[in-house]
């Protein structure tokens, strides 16, 4: 499959994309960014509003929490591949100020045909799945991720898939649920540092 297309082919094509509803409340598809040789892709759940302004994901805030994460593994955002479940922001149509909701199943399983295009072209050696609904589209819908988090499951293309929280989470957090969740995340960023070591060994 990954033979007919290339990154900047499917970028273009998002803007086109019809398969499931979302196209219709956001105002363009945010293709997936970074490295497109990168050894670890991050997956996060959809696109918020100020990545539709810079049409890069991981803009903003969330993207200010990623980055801080980014640099405890040694790494900046150009030496990785940062992408969603879903191409098109899942905007929350009941809420007056129409902020994000997660991606429901329907949407991230129509969307997966871009996600699995990007991952059989990028051929990541790690994948780390931010939040429930990543979670879910890649290791299926059993995933739980206050149970699942941190642990190592095997991903697409003899890749290491590893879960963690979502960054928009954290940034909703208040004392002592911070606390603890941050601290859950440096476990999860330790075992990540781990893998990615072994690589060059
Ligand atoms: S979210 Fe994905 S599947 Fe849905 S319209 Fe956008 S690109 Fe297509």
């Amino acid at each position: 499959m990954q033979e007919h297309y290339d990154l900047q082919q499917i970028a273009q094509d998002l803007q086109s994309c019809q398969r499931c509803d979302l196209y219709l409340y956001s105002r363009t598809a945010i293709p997936g960014n970074g490295d497109s040789q990168a050894n670890l892709m991050i997956i996060g759940e959809s696109p918020s509003e100020y990545d539709e302004s810079t049409g890069k994901p991981f803009s903003g805030p969330s993207g200010r929490v990623l980055d801080s994460w980014l640099r405890k593994l040694g790494l900046t955002r150009e030496e990785v591949w940062l992408t969603n479940v879903v191409k098109h922001r899942s905007v929350d149509l009941k809420d007056p100020r129409r902020r994000n909701r997660a991606p429901i199943a329907s949407e991230y399983k129509a969307c997966s045909h871009w996600l699995r295009l990007e991952i059989s072209i990028i051929r990541p050696k790690i994948i780390v799945a931010l939040g429930a609904s990543a979670g879910k589209a890649l290791l299926g819908s059993g995933f739980k991720i206050s149970r699942d988090r941190g642990k190592t499951f095997p991903g697409p293309y003899d890749s290491i898939v590893v879960p963690t929280y979502h960054t928009a989470y954290i940034l909703k957090l208040k004392s002592p649920l911070l606390e603890q969740v941050s601290s859950q995340v440096e476990q999860d960023l330790d075992t990540i540092k781990r893998l990615l070591s072994q690589l060059t060994e």
